[in-house]
């Protein structure tokens, strides 16, 4: 095998759920794109190393400094749903169904992969709930929800506790989605009409 065939099927498969078979049907493709495709694909993944944009309000992607959920005048911004990925996001927004805006934390709490509470983005959810209360006229607190929609599995749950827990003293509305998505599951695999009715049932 060539050294830079090999190389090129070693970083393929260090992707999550891509192995080494795979890995290699991918080389092989790639290997058939005209030059200037291979070109343009190695500066794409190249300018992922100066790092992309966030959103700084919800952390989605954007190129702008609010991305174009959070600029859109037609969502709900006192409605916030909570997800660990982009890709969280991406899969509720597929259903159609959600109007309100997003926080991205940007993974869930596991103590053993040092994902803490403060390398996530919950002191910012924080910032975000405290300011829109301050902002709120004549008590609207109840108006302000925010769903909860980490993944059904053990970190994507104690992330929701913990929030939970953090978020309970300031009174506003804390909902889950339904249960229904099966336990382990993620949301980024869940077909639409599951978290279709995930979200429509939130409790
Ligand atoms: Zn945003």
């Amino acid at each position: 095998m060539s050294n830079k065939f090999k190389k090129a099927v070693e970083y393929i498969a260090k992707l999550q759920g891509i192995g080494p078979r795979q890995a290699t049907r991918i080389t092989l493709a790639v290997l058939n794109w005209p030059k200037e495709e291979i070109t343009r694909f190695s500066q794409a993944v190249f300018d992922l190393s100066e790092g992309v944009n966030l959103c700084r309000e919800c952390f989605n992607f954007s190129e702008e400094s609010k991305c174009r959920l959070c600029s859109d005048p037609k969502r709900e911004p006192a409605k916030i749903c909570v997800v660990e990925k982009i890709t969280d996001l991406e899969a509720i927004e597929k259903t159609g169904l959600y109007r309100g805006v997003y926080h991205v934390l940007g993974g869930a709490i596991n103590p053993l992969e040092g994902s803490l509470p403060q390398s996530l983005k919950i002191k910012e959810l924080e910032n975000r709930i405290k300011n829109r209360l301050a902002t709120a006229t004549n008590g609207s607190k109840e108006e302000l929800e925010v769903i909860i929609a980490t993944n059904p599995q053990t970190y994507g749950e104690t992330t929701a506790l913990y929030l939970e827990e953090l978020l309970k003293p300031t009174g506003i509305k804390i909902t889950r989605l339904a249960k229904g998505l099966a336990s382990g599951s993620t949301l980024e695999y869940a077909d639409s009409a599951t978290l279709h009715h995930a979200f429509k049932n939130r409790r």
